[in-house]
């Protein structure tokens, strides 16, 4: 049954993102995504459940603004499109440091601009940025996705303030390691070693992220702003 809530999801295309869409679109809410480079996965997905598929790469502004002309206005965005690199800081090019902040934290600004004169209209909504542990507490050789994704934690807890007089909800997710295709350069004995040192003794699933989205978007938690939620099996306390 819908729910008469309408929801954006970035990079819905692949791995959290599409678990989203698919969890989001069960739960009855009218849901658009943004893709960017994957147009068949896309068209899958949104054959699959029904959903919206618009293309969009978050870190140009015009493509943003297009894609949510196209959707109209939205109760709940999530800003989950983003990218990671294996380098080491000196290894890091400038191009490589600003693809990172233009994706994992422009995509955000862009995107949370678009949809907010609507919100803001309706004195509602509901933003949730997908950040990750290591925005948190830093990963080497992950120096550029962990500064973006701290300015993700930071953007959350300031916007939270400016927004609450409007009636919208800013929060964050921290995902731990996750099984999707960002950590598939990863072998299975360093996939193993996680999971060891996760207090859950697993890594996570997309559908553990998407729990905790579902439950910052409903209106079990109105009352819930600028808090950043760690779904890591504890690795991150
Ligand atoms: P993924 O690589 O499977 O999916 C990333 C999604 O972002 C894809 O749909 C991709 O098309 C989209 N995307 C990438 N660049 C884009 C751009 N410029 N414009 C629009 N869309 C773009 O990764 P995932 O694991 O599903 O990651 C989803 C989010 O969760 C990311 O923000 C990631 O940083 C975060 N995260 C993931 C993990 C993990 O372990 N998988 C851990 C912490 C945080």
């Amino acid at each position: 049954m819908k729910n008469g809530k309408r929801v954006l999801i970035t990079g819905g295309s692949k791995g959290i993102g599409a678990q989203a869409v698919r969890q989001f679109s069960k739960a009855g809410y009218e849901v658009f995504f943004t893709y960017n480079k994957s147009e068949s996965a896309a068209m899958d997905i949104a054959q699959e459940t029904g959903a919206v598929a618009l293309k969009a790469d978050v870190s140009v502004r015009c493509e943003v603004d297009s894609a949510i002309e196209k959707a109209g206005g939205v109760d709940v965005l999530i800003n989950n499109a983003g990218i990671s690199q294996f380098a080491l800081f000196t290894d890091i090019t400038q191009s490589d440091w600003d693809r990172m902040i233009a994706v994992n934290l422009t995509g955000a600004f862009n995107c949370t601009q678009a949809v907010l004169p609507h919100m803001i209209h309706q004195k509602s909504g509901r933003i949730i940025n997908i950040s990750s542990m290591w925005g948190e507490v830093g990963a080497a050789c992950e120096v550029h996705y962990s500064a973006a994704k701290a300015g993700l934690i930071g953007m959350t807890r300031a916007l939270a303030k400016e927004l609450g007089p409007s009636g919208i909800t800013v929060n964050c997710i921290t995902p731990g390691v996750i099984d999707t295709e960002m950590n598939s350069a990863l072998d299975k004995e360093t996939l193993d070693s996680l999971a060891k040192d996760t207090p859950m003794g697993r890594i996570g699933d997309p559908e553990d992220v998407v729990s905790a989205m579902l439950y910052l978007a409903s209106d079990s938690a109105s009352f819930i702003t600028g808090q950043i939620l760690g779904v890591s099996g504890g690795f991150v306390i």
